[in-house]
């Protein structure tokens, strides 16, 4: 029967019992007095009150911000002028202490009297936590437009990137100026460089290295290049792991760099091998060519060049490639004599010089270079094997002058990379030929 009560039906708790469990403190109020007719049980143990402190008491003893009457009178007024009125202020805890509060009133009528009722709830919190992300878009605010380095955010996918207004200060653009699209960004790295980026790139996104990070030139608005320090990290990812978002930092390095260059000038050693550069490989040969033709004695010398270097780069990234020069200037540096000199020369190009070495000597030592090179367990340092051409020349069959000397040697390993690499040339076959 649709009367009939069911077992499972109980009365409701009653309406004093119901707002008592709000959490928020609920006032019934005498609009002219301000007086507290009623109020639950949040809206004075909130404040560290018995109910019969609050009961009959004018709201505005609970409060901060509206000081006597005719205050009350005027917010009175407004509150009776809105459907609900909004009002954000403090209110005193019984200890001294300050509540923030958004309060709400109504007004409505009940036998033909004027009630207002609010309801005030604890933005204490609230207010904490905006504070807290104020002051955290502040230092946001601060990394984008005032700290040195330049923020990006790159959407792999679509290909959009945020440069932050100081990354663009930095390369000499306006706030406005820069398009936010990857090609931007391409478009400015040193064409030397790019190809390095992008494998260093490439490297991080499959995995083989924990970060992007790469020093390069950058080109800035006049044209000019500035050395830079990239530095970024994927911040999202698609659920088959693919990166879609990454940030970076860049941070403007010109100076350093100018002052390591200069530092490499002074220096004899290359600072990749740490064998002596070509600047003292020159400087040496020219004093061996005159002791030896004070002397009467021959000398001979090697340029050595790796072969198809530029696809172990492509392989197995510029990082490798350098940790191969390394490895094979060891493997050179071992296989000489004592009494012989090695010079990385540049790039993947190395020097020897044979003192008081007739041409046909050398050939034996060219020789051990090479096997050196093919028996060396490259896989050892995570690299697929590879080999060197080597051409040879010497005074005085080949010339007077170490210029001579070194330009027949050139033409010789070039003869070899022509012939098949992976040999030596004598500079005397070519003249035969
Ligand atoms: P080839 O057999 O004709 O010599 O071919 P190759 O690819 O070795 O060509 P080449 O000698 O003309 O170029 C050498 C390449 O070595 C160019 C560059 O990519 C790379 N290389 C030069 N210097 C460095 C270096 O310091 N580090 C690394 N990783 N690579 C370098
Ligand atoms: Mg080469
Ligand atoms: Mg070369």
């Amino acid at each position: 029967m649709a009367t009939q009560k069911t077992e499972h039906q109980t009365e409701h708790p009653d309406f004093e019992t119901l707002f008592d469990n709000l959490a928020d403190g609920v006032y019934l109020l005498e609009p002219k007095t301000s007086n507290i007719l009623w109020c639950n049980r949040a809206a004075y143990e909130d404040l560290g009150f018995e109910k019969h402190e609050v009961l009959n008491h004018s709201v505005l003893s609970l409060q901060k911000d509206v000081v006597g009457q005719p205050q009350w009178d005027e917010i009175a007024q407004v509150i009776q002028a809105h459907k609900t009125y909004t009002f954000v202020g403090r209110h005193l805890h019984k200890n001294g202490g300050e509540i923030a509060v958004e309060i709400n009133t109504t007004h409505f009528e009940h036998q033909g009297q004027t009630y207002f009722l609010s309801i005030a709830r604890n933005v204490n919190k609230r207010l904490a936590l905006e504070k807290d992300l104020q002051t955290k878009e502040n230092s946001i605010w601060f990394a984008l437009n005032e700290a040195s380095d330049g923020l990006w955010e790159w959407e792999v996918d679509t290909g959009y990137v945020f440069f932050s207004p100081q990354l663009k200060k930095m390369l000499g653009y306006g706030p406005n100026e820069m398009e936010p699209v990857i090609e931007t960004w391409t478009r400015n790295v040193h064409p030397d460089d790019l190809q390095m980026v992008m494998q260093v790139m490439q490297d991080y996104h499959q995995g083989l290295r924990g970060v992007y990070e790469v020093e390069y030139r950058l080109r800035n608005r006049n044209g000019h290049y500035l050395w830079v320090h990239d530095r970024g990290k994927v911040c999202q990812r698609g659920d088959d792991g693919k990166p879609l978002r990454m940030v970076g930092m860049v941070q403007n390095i010109t100076e350093r760099k100018q002052l390591q260059f200069q530092l490499e000038a002074l220096a004899a050693n290359d600072f990749l091998t740490q064998l002596p550069n070509r600047r003292e490989g020159e400087n040496q040969a020219q004093r061996h060519l005159a002791l030896s033709k004070r002397n009467k004695m021959p000398l001979s010398l090697a340029v050595v060049d790796f072969d198809d270097f530029k696809s172990i780069n492509d392989m197995h990234g510029h990082q490798k490639g350098d940790e191969a020069i390394v490895f094979g200037g060891q493997l050179l540096q071992q296989a000489i004599r004592s009494s012989d000199y090695i010079y990385r020369w540049g790039g993947e190009e190395f020097v020897i010089i044979f003192p008081n070495t007739k041409l046909e000597d050398t050939e034996v030592i060219a020789e051990k270079l090479r096997q050196a090179f093919e028996s060396a367990d490259w896989p050892s340092i995570g690299i697929l094997p590879f080999t060197l051409s080597i051409g040879l020349a010497g005074y005085p069959g080949n010339g007077d002058t170490f210029e001579d000397i070194i330009a027949q040697a050139d033409k010789a390993v070039y003869a070899a990379k022509e012939n098949g690499r992976n040999q030596t040339i004598l500079a005397n076959e070519l003249s035969q030929a």
